[in-house]
């Protein structure tokens, strides 16, 4: 059997930094990374790509440049977690013993739960910046729309980065503001759920878009099924007594979002809470169940938004935790929640939405780029210039930017 001191499940964002930060404070750990994929993604970038900013070539590199030398990496699926006898499976059938594990998966996106989906993308204008390759479809549809009717869907939560269905509706929208196509347009927003945005504080400046684009918003109301070719889509709408009817829509484009969940082999394991997410501690990102277990990034049942930005904050946590755990010490350092969402509201302005549990603001950055709930040019170039490098180059390679860990208490 294959041994390591620490393995880490995923070579994702969370993967990669928290091996990073665990290397840092010690040279000697023995780290393995299970991580099938060749490519490395940076995800965050595919809004830009869908808004015609980043070319999509600079959302990836090859796994093998971003997997970091001192750690052993095995090119396989994990297909289970053995909790009780500290062990994985792998996908060639061999098991991997560790000491601690560390759970970073990301998550599933369900394409399948909306009837027609998989088969209608990249054809008839209906797109998903949630599609690997698909973001550049998303930009193309939006150039050649002169007139019709625009869609773009928000599934239940949670998902990963809440504001990414409505940052491509935005970034269309000026767009189409900016070519005087705009009034020839019918948009609408159809999401699931009953509010614009999970932290009350920002929804004031997203209303103020949408209603300089005119945009139709439509609550409760949840993308079920497409038809590509006749170009239709099924809305599911749930009235405020609960009672459900079906919509059909036409439309010219469609901007699609999956409902997302956890992945299988941890859904369905000892290791998943009721809504199948990782069971972790919300400060010490410690399994509930498992002192050997940690976990971070998409596949986390706690509750903060699911970013890159979080993970930013959460690998030195668990790399303070896990080498206290191993070293039999106490649990020292604590995450608050913290987690981000550049709200791309217009092609040169964001809105910085930073906050940690329960909402509460949470600004990280100084006060010139990050002003509160505004929209910020500053925020933009920020999104634009510097956090593409600041991922490649800080947070994967474990400098542990403005990311400091706060005491537990
Ligand atoms: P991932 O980065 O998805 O990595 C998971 C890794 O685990 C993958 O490499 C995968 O191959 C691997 N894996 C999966 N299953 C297994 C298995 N069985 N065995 C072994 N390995 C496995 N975040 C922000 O901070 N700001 C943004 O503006 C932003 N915008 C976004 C826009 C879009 C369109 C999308 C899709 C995401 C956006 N995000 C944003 C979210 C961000 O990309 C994620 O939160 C982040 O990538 C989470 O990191 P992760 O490592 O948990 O998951």
């Amino acid at each position: 059997d294959k041994k390591h001191t620490v393995v880490i499940v995923g070579g994702g964002a969370a993967g990669i930094s928290v091996a990073s930060s665990l290397h840092k404070r010690d040279r000697s750990l023995d780290i393995a990374v299970v991580e099938p994929s060749s490519t490395h993604h940076y995800q965050p970038g595919w809004t830009m790509v869908g808004g015609g900013v980043f070319r999509p070539e600079v959302t990836s590199r090859p796994m093998k440049e971003v997997m970091p030398s001192f750690v052993s990496w095995y090119q396989q699926k994990v297909l289970s977690v053995d909790p009780d006898q500290n062990r994985i499976q792998l996908a060639d059938g061999s098991w991997m013993i560790y000491e601690t594990l560390v759970v970073a998966p990301g998550l599933e996106l369900n394409w399948g739960a909306i009837d027609g989906l998989e088969e209608a993308l990249g054809q008839n204008g209906v797109t998903s910046n949630y599609r690997e390759g698909m973001a550049s479809y998303t930009w193309e549809t939006v150039q050649r729309l002169k007139n019709g009717r625009a869609l773009f869907s928000q599934p239940p939560m949670p998902i990963k980065c809440a504001g990414a269905p409505q940052k491509a509706m935005y970034l269309s929208s000026d767009y189409w503001l900016r070519h005087g196509v705009l009034n020839n347009l019918d948009i609408q927003f159809h999401n699931a759920g009953a509010v614009l945005f999970g932290v009350p504080d920002y929804v004031p400046a997203l209303e103020s878009y949408i209603r300089k684009y005119g945009i139709d918003v439509h609550f409760q109301s949840n993308l079920v099924a497409v038809n590509g070719p006749a170009r239709k889509a099924t809305f599911r709408i749930t009235d405020a007594e609960g009672n459900a009817r079906d919509e059909e829509i036409g439309f010219d484009m469609l901007h699609a979002v999956p409902p997302q969940r956890a992945p299988e082999f941890i859904r369905e394991s000892p290791l998943a809470n009721e809504g199948g997410w990782l069971d972790l501690e919300d400060d010490t990102l410690r399994h509930k169940r498992f002192a050997n277990i940690f976990g971070l990034g998409d596949v986390s049942g706690t509750g903060n938004a699911k970013t890159a930005a979080a993970v930013r904050k959460q690998a030195p946590v668990v790399a303070e935790n896990l080498l206290a755990t191993v070293r039999n010490q106490p649990l020292k350092a604590a995450y608050l929640g913290y987690g981000s969402c550049p709200l791309t509201v217009e092609n040169g302005r964001i809105v910085l939405a930073e906050f940690g549990y329960g909402g509460k603001l949470q600004p990280s950055f100084p006060k010139w780029i990050n002003d509160g709930t505004k929209a910020t040019r500053a925020a933009w170039w920020l999104k634009a210039k510097q956090l593409p490098g600041l991922y490649w180059h800080g947070m994967l390679k474990g400098h542990e930017w403005l990311a400091k860990p706060a005491p537990r208490g």
